[in-house]
């Protein structure tokens, strides 16, 4: 039987790139099929929108002391700018600016409220929600869960595994891509042989290799490497034949994609409300239904503002669509200047992000249900057809799930598998 290639690999976002590039590094061939129009997937820099770069989807280079993206950016002559410590430019209380004993205070329950899950989960014993875990009630709680977990990992502390929260916790630096995320993540899959428009509708065993199949046509290859996100394979995106075992569909089933969404607001004068670049603004959370944007003000000096929205009010909002994102975004900076000043210094329209409407991706990361902790090893160790099929991608990180540093290295484990497989 012939083959169109040793490896099929399906997804050109982080993972996918990342496993090419390990495969051909080994002198193996590789295909890479994408079902959308451009390299990166969730590491997305949108150039047209704005007039200038603005990083759909991931913008920092998390843990970055160990990021294996931080020496390649170096490398390539990017711009970084390292944001250690992100500290609030406005921190709002009911309608005012904290004062110096509130911000202190607010500084030292994000303390408590780390500090209480990691002792928790270090204690053992059975996985709880992330909610059980943290301190409650105190004035600065319901802030604390709403950031650490609803913005930061797309859901509500409530149906997050604790376990999962602790073990996938970000430490360490941060930088951010002058010329975007997302078009660092591109320009590494540029000369890669990807086809685009190539959505792959089914894989199915094919004598001793795979064939992916779709409307452009049939590859055959003596192993596959899938990348698509937790949220494509649970809506059953692509079609396993023979299915995949129940121990796979487990692990998918237990890690979830959260949601994360970006509304974007332009300048309209030259004021800027009187901030400086990469400005930050937050608000005190007053109680459940308080749901808060988080903001970071022109970035690299640029006009524009960028807003965060995350967990059950943005998968709310991705139904009800941009409009409704928009009319929540100006109400909640509204808050920090008011209406007639948000009306003067921005203009008309916003740019919305579609994670979540997006069947090619159906949200914006994973997070482990309660009790399925142990589902991103499973999903990384998962290796049906007698290990010619393997998974890859942020889900299947144990240490650095959500994030392109964690889809990166986590492309590369699975290229190492199938090559030893192939021997
Ligand atoms: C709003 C947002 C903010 C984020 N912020 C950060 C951040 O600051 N830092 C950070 O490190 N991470 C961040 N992330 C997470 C990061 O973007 C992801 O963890 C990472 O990019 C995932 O890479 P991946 O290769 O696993 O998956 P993907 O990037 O989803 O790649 C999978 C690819 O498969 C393709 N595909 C889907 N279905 C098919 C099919 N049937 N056939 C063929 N191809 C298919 C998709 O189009 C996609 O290109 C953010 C994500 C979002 C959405």
């Amino acid at each position: 039987m012939s083959f169109d290639a040793d490896v099929v690999v399906v997804g050109a976002g982080a993972a996918g790139i990342a496993a090419a590039r390990a495969l051909l590094a080994r002198g193996r061939t590789v295909r890479v099929l994408e079902a959308g129009g451009r390299l990166g997937g969730r590491a997305f820099t949108d150039t047209e929108s704005l007039g200038a770069p603005f990083d759909a989807g991931a913008s920092w280079i998390h843990v970055a002391e160990r990021n294996p993206l931080t020496p390649i950016a170096q490398g390539m002559g990017f711009t970084l700018r390292d944001e250690r410590r992100r500290v609030r430019d406005i921190l709002l209380v009911r309608g005012r600016p904290a004062t110096a004993g509130e911000r202190a205070a607010h500084d030292a329950a994000a303390e408590a409220w780390e500090a209480a899950a990691e002792a928790r989960d270090a204690a053992g014993g059975e996985d709880i929600p992330l909610a059980q875990a943290v301190p409650r009630g105190g004035p600065w709680d319901a802030t604390m869960a709403y950031w650490f977990s609803t913005i930061i990992s797309g859901v509500e502390a409530e149906r997050f595994s604790l376990r999962d929260y602790v073990a996938t916790g970000l430490d360490g630096g941060n930088l951010q891509v002058r010329e975007g995320f997302g078009t660092l993540v591109a320009r590494l899959g540029e000369g890669l042989p990807v086809t685009l428009h190539a959505p792959v509708a089914r894989l199915r065993q094919d004598g001793a290799g795979l064939a992916a199949e779709g409307g452009w046509g049939v590859l055959r290859a003596r192993a596959a490497i899938v990348t698509v996100s937790t949220g494509v394979l649970a809506a059953k995106g692509i079609q396993f034949e023979p299915e995949l075992p129940d121990e796979v569909h487990a692990a998918i089933a237990g890690l979830p994609q959260g949601l994360l969404s970006k509304v974007v607001l332009r300048a309209s004068g030259e004021g800027r409300l009187g901030l400086g670049p990469f400005s930050r603004l937050g608000r005190m959370v007053e109680g459940p239904g308080d749901h808060a944007m988080s903001w970071m003000l022109w970035p690299w000096g640029r006009d524009h503002a960028v807003g965060f929205l995350g967990g059950e009010l943005a998968w709310q909002l991705a139904q009800e669509g941009p409009a409704a994102a928009e009319a929540f975004a100006r109400a909640e900076l509204a808050r920090y200047v008011g209406a007639a000043e948000v009306a003067r210094s921005f203009a008309p329209g916003a740019v919305v992000t579609r994670w979540a409407e997006d069947p090619l991706f159906l949200g914006a990361y994973s997070h482990a249900r309660v009790g399925h902790y142990g589902a991103r090893a499973a999903l990384r160790d998962a290796a049906p057809g007698d290990g010619r099929l393997r998974f890859a991608g942020e889900a299947c990180h144990p240490r650095y799930a959500g994030t392109v540093g964690g889809a990166w290295e986590s492309g590369e484990h699975a290229a190492a598998a199938i090559d030893a497989t192939l021997g």
